[in-house]
């Protein structure tokens, strides 16, 4: 594609955008395509000769690629948690995409790096972290924890890297989670060398937190069984129900034992933008890494993952190969970012968070997740107030976690009927919503934060879910 045609091209799509956006709440949330489909709609085999992308494209788009889309943009969108893109991050994505860097090294892209490393620190402010925390951008929190197990396993084992390796370690290590952290946790265990022998489910609480006592009964069990405890990873705001490890109590155990803290704050850390909700990770500063994804409720285009760690050394003694074709005379003053992560080429992923908090500014941005904080109370305390609504969890952000439970239906009745009226609803397309089990039960989630829900989505919301689960009662068979 020459200049010329992108930018003919380009000036229609990015019309084509802003009016998908426009038009977004138009569309049923989650998408109608049976499995296949879209496939179905694609040629089998690629083009041999070019296309004339300006007469395909927009058919294709609305022919093809629309239908198969889930809206995510949709102020109805309260599923699994808010993946805002908002329009300035799109552009940057574009612009970063258009400059074409690769930040294998500072010397490959200078400006990717130092743009990096100020917005990092930006973010660091706006979270209220003390300056003993340097950031860097991973792709995802799966990766950043990953990286942050990797980096629990070479302290532990006085980098085996350099010592024969795991193999070479006498007691094996442990890793302690709850069965409330992300799935990520798990792979990451296993992808790391912990094995899933040697991943501890501790006990937690009423409101599903970790318990501390149980945490520290484990540690002693474990070294009395000869094994080494290694890492704690505390979430932040769990997946299912916003749940929050009480780190203030978690890292003291922690460090008396010489465990490594990994905080994971994925979806829950952009709430840390607001003071009042800092108090929420009470003792982060006693941890040693921390993921959380602008990517999510804070608005910036996936994918975009930050990662803080306290102690840079470590990080790059970790992941740093060094050949000889990377090295350049620069190194000793700058970051080499791909030292701070697995991958070597980086793209211009800060571009996107950069934007975003100039276009937004932190006063709007506080502002709108306050909103959502209110939707949620708005919404738990019309669940308190209804005969037959039970809410199943704390509402300590934006998520509400219910069970409608009409009288005289079994457990397993009481089960089926939730799943039935959730599928009903999401099925409608008025909205879309993510069934979940929690504690064996299974409970909707209403995940509030789309950048586009207002109060009076959240009330239909709620008048959708009463009409459903309430019908649904009256006429079991449905
Ligand atoms: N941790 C938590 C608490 C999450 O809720 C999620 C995603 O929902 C993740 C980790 C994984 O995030 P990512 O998709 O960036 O790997």
């Amino acid at each position: 594609m020459t200049p010329d045609q992108f930018r003919r091209l380009g000036h229609r799509l990015v019309e084509w955008i802003a009016d998908y956006r426009e038009q977004c709440d138009k569309f049923p949330v989650r998408a109608v395509v049976e499995p296949g489909a879209v496939r179905a709609g694609l040629p089998p085999h690629p083009p041999e000769a070019a296309e004339d992308l300006e007469a395909a494209l927009f058919a294709d788009l609305e022919r093809i690629i629309v239908p198969g889309l889930t809206h995510w943009q949709h102020p109805s969108f309260f599923a699994w948690f808010p993946g805002n893109a908002n329009l300035a991050s799109v552009l940057a994505e574009l612009l970063a995409a258009g400059l074409g860097q690769n930040g294998i090294n500072w010397q490959a892209s200078p400006a990717l790096t130092e743009v990096e490393e100020v917005t990092c620190d930006w973010m660091r402010q706006l979270l209220g972290l003390s300056t003993a925390w340097s950031g860097v951008i991973q792709d995802v929190a799966s990766t950043a924890t990953l990286v942050a197990l990797l980096c629990a396993r070479e302290r532990a084992t006085a980098y085996s890297q350099t010592r024969g390796g795991l193999q070479a370690e006498p007691a094996p290590l442990v890793v302690y989670a709850t069965s409330e952290a992300h799935s990520s946790i798990e792979k990451a265990a296993l992808l790391a060398g912990f094995g899933r022998l040697h991943l501890r489910t501790v006990a937690t609480d009423d409101a599903l937190a970790m318990r501390p006592d149980a945490l520290a009964a484990m540690i002693a069990d474990d070294r009395k069984a000869g094994l080494r405890p290694c890492a704690v990873v505390a979430t932040i705001g769990s997946t299912a129900t916003t749940a929050i490890d009480p780190l203030a109590a978690i890292v003291p155990i922690a460090r008396a034992h010489g465990l490594w803290v990994h905080v994971d704050a994925a979806m829950a850390g952009t709430a840390m933008l607001l003071p009042e909700c800092r108090p929420l990770w009470d003792g982060v500063e006693g941890a040693d890494s921390i993921v959380l994804n602008p990517h999510k409720w804070l608005g910036v285009v996936g994918d975009c993952s930050l990662y803080y760690v306290r102690d840079p050394a470590h990080l790059v003694r970790v992941m740093s190969t060094n050949p000889s074709y990377l090295r350049t005379d620069a190194d000793p003053d700058v970051h080499n970012f791909r030292d701070w992560g697995i991958p070597l080429g980086r793209r211009f992923r800060a571009l996107k968070l950069w934007l975003h908090l100039r276009a937004s500014g932190a006063e709007a941005l506080r502002a709108r997740l306050r909103r959502d904080l209110e939707h949620a109370r708005w919404l738990a305390a019309e669940i308190d107030d209804t005969p037959h609504w039970r809410r199943i969890a704390p509402v300590r952000l934006q998520t509400v976690c219910v069970r409608h439970e009409p009288p005289g239906l079994s457990a397993e009745a009481t089960d089926a009927h939730n799943l039935a009226w959730v599928e009903q609803l999401n099925q409608s397309g008025a909205a879309l919503l993510t069934p979940a089990q929690v504690r064996g039960e299974w409970i909707v989630r209403i995940s509030i934060g789309a950048e586009a829900t207002e109060f009076r989505h959240v009330e239909a919301l709620w008048q959708q879910m009463r009409a459903l689960a309430e019908s649904c009662v009256a006429s079991p068979s449905s």
